[in-house]
């Protein structure tokens, strides 16, 4: 038997469409009792993590008409951004392409992901245009007041990542973990989301093609096409999307040891077509593999495991969080080093004070690794890995990618397929 997408574009104009989440769907799988292709016509699927590839295309009135004729620089909130393509500056406004890895040059943690977000959030953001006549105009806008506001991943939803342990004899600086990574052979580093993401869920692209509807960082959008570096062994996703519609909470800044990143959101139904798509639906964190490399140099292979190991029978939640038990570090680690700044620790009237802010945070786990006095508890497991017939047991220290928001994004597109408000274009 094989289904059509009018076929179940009219179940969901009907209200019989049976739609599952990926994480449901794996789950039945787990527990013995998944449906049958009878009984599934949709699957959402999703990722969320750093996605550096991102950036968004700004037009910004910025003056009256005829003030300048030429923008040289542009910088938001002190990010650097290139002007252009289109001239506009006659007409007091300057188009701009800025990327989600740019870094403020007033602020080294402040980056493009944490403008997105603060733009999202309805924050109001200073812009500096610097004019090839020499003079420099200052000027505040937010997004309502921003005419365009455009996002593309020109590498999204990467199928295939790599691991990372340090087995040098030095602290490591790389965008693969918050800080400089520490010798020792002890901790591991790992992005990707596993058997729910969708590149994973249709390896063969049969469904996910260009034109497909999407939803990135919840703005309806569109697959553009292969992303940059995407081959048929390591696929990933070239998407776009109305920035103005995002939610903030699924887009964001993630520091690095090497400078601010940017993470995204991305949830992609899959329409169970025939029985070849159902069965790719079926695959499991456990079948799914993971190189491990050393993070010196990126490329020196030492093993591989599998997402079973990453995300099974650990937690996807937020850090449960003490304030009492904080010793009240001269400098607080934490505070240092959360790569989404979720966490502010003050003295005020002799009292510490502890503050997390649970919807910026990430759940990577660092902060139960380098709190000293253990304010911050969060389970991400060990992995096993196994080098030349030896075991080596490593802390899984930092995820640098998030199931919980992947999983509301997955559900967030159910609810949209269950309502009717989302359907399938092609
Ligand atoms: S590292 Fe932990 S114990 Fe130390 S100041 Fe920060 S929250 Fe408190
Ligand atoms: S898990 Fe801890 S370190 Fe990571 S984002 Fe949340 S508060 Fe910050």
């Amino acid at each position: 038997m094989e289904r059509t997408i009018e076929n179940i574009n009219e179940k969901i104009e009907n209200g019989d469409v049976q739609v599952y989440s990926a994480s449901d769907f794996k789950e039945s799988i787990r527990n013995g009792d998944v449906p049958s292709f009878e009984e599934v016509d949709v699957v959402t699927c999703g990722t969320c993590g750093i996605m550096s590839g991102t950036s968004a295309i700004f037009n910004i009135i910025v003056s009256e008409p005829g003030s300048f004729k030429k923008a040289n620089k542009i910088y938001l909130n002190g990010i650097p951004a290139q002007v252009g393509p289109c001239p506009n500056e006659l007409l007091g406004s300057v188009d701009c392409i800025i990327n989600g890895t740019g870094r403020s040059k007033d602020d080294i943690n402040y980056g493009g992901g944490f403008l997105f977000n603060d733009l999202l959030k309805g924050k109001d953001i200073e812009v500096e245009v610097e004019t090839y006549e020499g003079k420099t105009i200052r000027t505040t806008t937010n997004l309502d007041e921003i005419v365009t506001a455009h996002m593309i991943g020109t590498r999204n939803a990467f199928k295939n990542y790599t691991a990372f342990v340090n087995t040098g004899d030095k602290p490591i600086n790389s965008i693969f973990y918050a800080k400089p990574m520490e010798s020792g052979f002890d901790k591991i580093s790992f992005s990707g989301c596993g058997d729910i993401n969708p590149l994973q869920n249709d390896p063969k692209r049969n469904v996910i093609k260009m034109g497909a509807k999407i939803l990135l960082n919840g703005s309806e959008g569109l697959v553009l096409g292969s992303g940059t570096r995407s081959s048929d062994e390591a696929p990933n996703l070239m998407l776009s999307a109305d920035l103005k519609k995002m939610d903030p909470y699924y887009i964001g800044g993630f520091m690095t040891g090497m400078g601010p990143e940017v993470y995204d959101s991305v949830a992609i139904p899959i329409p169970v077509l025939n029985e070849g798509i159902y069965n790719n639906l079926l695959v499991l964190n456990e079948d799914v593999p993971l190189k491990v490399a050393d993070i010196k140099g990126r490329s020196y292979h030492i093993t591989d495991t599998d997402y079973g190991q990453m995300w099974n029978g650990h937690d996807i939640n937020r850090p449960k969080f003490d304030e009492g038990k904080c010793i009240g570090c001269d400098v607080c680690a934490v505070e240092e080093n959360c790569p989404t700044n979720s966490v502010k620790h003050m003295i005020q009237n002799n009292k510490i004070i502890v503050e997390l802010d649970n919807e910026a945070c990430f759940g990577c786990g660092i902060c139960s690794t380098y709190c000293v006095g253990n304010v911050f508890e969060l389970d991400t497991g060990m992995a096993n890995l196994n080098i030349d017939g030896e075991n080596h047991s490593v802390h899984i220290t930092s995820r640098q990618s998030d199931r919980l928001r992947a999983n509301h994004i997955i559900n967030d597109l159910v609810d949209r397929i269950n309502d009717g408000s989302f359907k399938f274009s092609y």
